[in-house]
């Protein structure tokens, strides 16, 4: 059961340290797809919200124009701390029309989803020039997706959007994140999905938010034999794996020559004042 409210708001348009954008518009305050990991639960903080993180869905009503003169060039993303392609959207259609706003204009559109409600709105994609469309995948597992994203699309609907995005000829991406150790197979990822995504991203798993118990739970039960491993990233903080994984995919991507991006360890990464893309 989520809880939803409207809410007018004055502005849409804000500005980010992202390194894939310069904007973002965040068109829900709240996430119903409430995955296990969700590294924006801290917007809950900035709410009334007695409800938990996932169980509540406010939808911004922008009834206005954007002023878009000035963002010639700029990249915008879709989006940070929410799922612009919620099951709500289907009903609000927050996104859409404030897509609209962007046809023909020389702005950036990046968006990220873990929805195939995506596929509703190629028709403005298309009107979008040099727009990117991408999803985020941390397994080819769907049973493993049931328990650490529960709302969001499976992974064959995922991959059926993404693959129908890139033969209307709109730039994909797919977003390993976040990678859970000894779960995320990015090689898997890749080979099935390769002959239609222009670009891999990747992310490692950060435990630093309120979700580290929920997550060390849910290996515990699930995983055990991960636990180990898990203790040496996670308690012990040795970043040995992620330097391994990381070096590894470098290597993959050049043989195979795949466009690889990473944003791993991004609490260094912030400290360097390089934040990272997405958290959807
Ligand atoms: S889709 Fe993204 S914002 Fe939504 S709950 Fe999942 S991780 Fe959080």
């Amino acid at each position: 059961m989520v809880a939803i409210n409207e809410i007018e708001v004055k502005n849409i348009l804000t500005k980010t340290g992202v390194p894939a954008g310069d904007y973002v518009i965040n068109p829900y305050i709240g996430c119903p797809h409430k995955c296990m990991y969700c590294y924006a639960d801290f917007m809950k903080r900035f709410t009334t919200h007695k409800e938990k993180w996932g169980d509540f869905l406010d939808v911004k009503i922008y009834n206005k124009k954007m002023k878009l003169d000035t963002l010639n060039g700029r990249k915008v993303l879709f989006s940070t701390v929410t799922d612009a392609y919620n099951n709500y959207e289907q009903k609000y259609q927050v996104t859409r029309k404030l897509l609209e706003q962007f046809i023909n204009t020389n702005i950036k559109i990046s968006i990220l989803t873990k929805s195939d409600l995506v596929l509703r709105d190629i028709d403005i994609f298309k009107q979008i020039p040099g727009i990117t469309v991408g999803i985020s995948l941390n397994t080819l597992d769907d049973t493993i997706r049931k328990k650490l994203e529960p709302r969001a699309s499976s992974i064959e609907k995922r991959l059926n959007a993404i693959k129908t995005l890139y033969t209307e000829g709109i730039y994909t991406y797919i977003f390993l994140s976040p990678m859970f150790p000894g779960i995320t197979d990015f090689k898997e990822i890749i080979n099935r999905s390769r002959s239609y995504t222009n670009e891999f991203w990747f992310e490692n798993l950060n435990l630093r938010g309120a979700f580290r118990f929920a997550v060390l739970e849910y290996i515990g039960k699930n995983h055990q034999e991960l636990m180990p491993l898990y203790d040496e990233i996670y308690k012990w903080k040795n970043n040995e794996y992620w330097w391994i994984l990381e070096k590894e995919i470098e290597t993959f991507g050049i043989e195979n020559k795949i466009k690889c991006v990473s944003y791993f360890y991004h609490e260094k990464i912030r400290k360097n004042n390089i934040a990272r893309h997405s958290y959807t």
